[in-house]
């Protein structure tokens, strides 16, 4: 049974992930971890720091927190030696080099996406890329979101255009010449991918990469129904990181 720690636990991932993952087989959450009280418990207990934790009480630590939070988690893990998932978005060179640092002398995972079907729908798309004439993303998020386009469909135009560039195929131009709106043809992305941002009450997170070539279409889409479709990909990583796994960076290299 490995013990884990959440840094973030009260946070609306960090409440995902305890209820998720201490469902799952072999896993126990021991302690989350938050500067502010968590609704729910979920059979843990709450410390406002890692510090107060026991030696040798927690196996692993999970981190969906802030970039601050990772900079402490990083810190702590490299000192105890304990591995480290962090799911926490908007890092900096200062949190990058703390958990570079930490993977010196124990296992790091860190992912901007932990759901297993995004970042098969972006490898799926990565091997039809080259072989369509048009590619073009539509991402579609809840009416919170404050960015536009979103993260993962800007990695998703890198994958594209690096999978097209690698097959000999030139960059995607736009056929379009008279404009009756402005930017009714989405931003232009990476390789000229365009990608198109829908915002709407009700949504989660969802994706569609659009082919077209001569005749025929395809469409590859996936959709995030709720947070527990973190919890699988958070599950895989920390069944993949010990103490000497160095640092992994996405998690599409555990799913070989
Ligand atoms: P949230 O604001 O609901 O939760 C963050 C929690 O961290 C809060 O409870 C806050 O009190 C706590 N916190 C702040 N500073 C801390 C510190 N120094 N130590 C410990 N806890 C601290 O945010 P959220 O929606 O749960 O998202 C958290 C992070 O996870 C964000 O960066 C978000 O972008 C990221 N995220 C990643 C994935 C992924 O797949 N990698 C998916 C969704 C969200």
């Amino acid at each position: 049974m490995r013990s884990l720690a959440i840094v973030g636990g009260a946070g609306r991932m960090g409440q995902a992930m305890a209820a998720g993952l201490g469902e799952r087989e072999g896993l126990r959450v021991a302690a989350l971890v938050s500067p502010s009280e968590p609704e729910r418990l979920h059979g843990a207990r709450w410390v406002t720091s890692l510090a107060q934790l026991e030696a040798g009480e927690v196996d692993a630590v999970v981190d969906f927190s802030t970039p601050a939070g990772v900079r402490d988690s990083a810190h702590w893990c490299r000192e105890q030696r304990v591995p480290l998932v962090v799911g926490t978005t908007g890092l900096t060179e200062a949190e990058r080099s703390a958990l570079a640092r930490c993977a010196g002398v124990t296992g790091v995972v860190v992912a901007a996406n932990f759901s297993i079907g995004a970042v098969l729908a972006e490898r799926f798309a990565s091997l039809a890329a080259p072989y369509f004439d048009r590619a073009e993303i539509v991402e579609l998020h809840h009416d919170h979101k404050v960015d536009a386009p979103s993260g993962t469909s800007l990695a998703t135009a890198e994958a594209l255009a690096a999978a097209r560039a690698a097959a000999g195929r030139p960059e995607l131009d736009d056929p379009t010449t008279r404009f009756t709106l402005e930017s009714a043809r989405g931003a232009r992305g990476p390789g000229g991918v365009r990608i198109h941002s829908v915002r709407l009450a009700g949504l989660v997170a969802h994706q569609e990469v659009i082919f077209g070539g001569p005749g025929e279409g395809l469409t590859i889409r996936h959709d995030s129904y709720d947070r527990s479709s973190f919890v699988a990909g958070v599950a895989l990583a920390l069944d993949r990181v010990r103490e000497d796994s160095g640092l992994i960076e996405g998690i599409a290299s555990l799913l070989d």
